[in-house]
C-alpha cells in the first residue's frame, strides 16, 4: 500500500517517516503522474497560499481533486486542511483551493507564530491522549452534517473526517506519535 506525501512545501520528510512508522510505503508526490500511483495522499502544513499556487503550477490540483472525488483517501494537515476547505472565513483568503471538505476555516486564528502551542487531545478511537502541536493553525469554525468530529479543543473541531477525507488543524508528524497516521493508513487499507 502506497501513501503519497505532497512534496511541494512543508514537513515532507517527517510525514514520510510517520507513514513508514504507520506501516505503509511512503512516496513523494510532485507530478501529476505520481498522483495516479498512490493509494492515499497526505498534504502537509506550510503556507496555504504558496502550496495552492504550486498545486496549480505543477498541474496537481485537478488530478488530486478528481482522485479524491473518486474515493482516494486524502489527509490534510494545517495548511493542507485549509486547501481542502469549502469555505474560508475572515480577511485572509486561500485561493487555488481544492474545496473538498464541508468546513469553514479561519486562517491563523489561533494566533501568530509566537503563539504556537501544544496540548493533549482526546481523540475518538484512541485510548490515550494525543499530544498535538499547533503552528499558526487554522480554526474550524463550522462543519457540515456529513463531517465527523474526531477531536476538539476549546469547543472547536481540530480533527475531522468526512468519508475518506481526514483533516487536522495540528501537525501529527512533529511528535513521533504515529497514531493519527495509523488512522489514515487504516482508511487507505479499508
Ligand atoms: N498559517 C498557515 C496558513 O495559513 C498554516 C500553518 C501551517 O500549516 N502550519 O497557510
Amino acid at each position: 500500500m502506497k501513501v503519497g506525501v505532497l512534496g511541494l512545501q512543508g514537513d515532507v520528510r517527517e510525514h514520510l517517516s510517520a507513514v513508514e512508522a504507520a506501516g505503509a510505503a511512503p512516496v513523494v508526490v510532485k507530478h501529476p503522474e505520481d498522483v495516479a500511483a498512490v493509494d492515499g495522499l497526505i498534504m502537509p502544513g506550510g503556507e496555504s497560499t504558496a502550496i495552492g499556487k504550486l498545486l496549480d503550477r505543477f498541474g496537481l490540483s485537478e488530478p488530486i481533486r478528481k482522485r479524491a472525488n473518486d474515493g482516494m483517501p486524502l489527509y490534510g494537515t494545517c495548511a493542507g486542511l485549509i486547501l481542502m476547505a469549502n469555505e474560508i472565513v475572515g480577511d485572509e483568503d486561500a485561493p487555488h483551493r481544492l474545496r473538498l471538505l464541508d468546513v469553514a476555516v479561519r486562517r491563523n486564528a489561533y494566533g501568530r507564530q509566537v503563539d504556537s502551542f501544544e496540548c493533549d487531545l482526546d481523540v475518538e478511537g484512541l485510548d490515550q491522549p494525543y499530544r498535538a502541536v499547533f503552528i499558526r493553525a487554522p480554526v474550524i469554525e463550522a462543519a457540515g452534517h456529513g463531517v465527523e468530529v474526531l477531536a476538539e479543543r476549546a469547543g472547536a473541531p481540530v480533527l475531522v473526517r468526512q468519508g475518506r477525507l481526514l483533516a487536522s488543524s495540528f501537525h501529527p508528524e512533529m511528535t513521533g506519535d504515529p497514531r493519527v497516521h495509523e488512522m489514515f493508513v487504516k482508511m487507505v487499507a479499508d
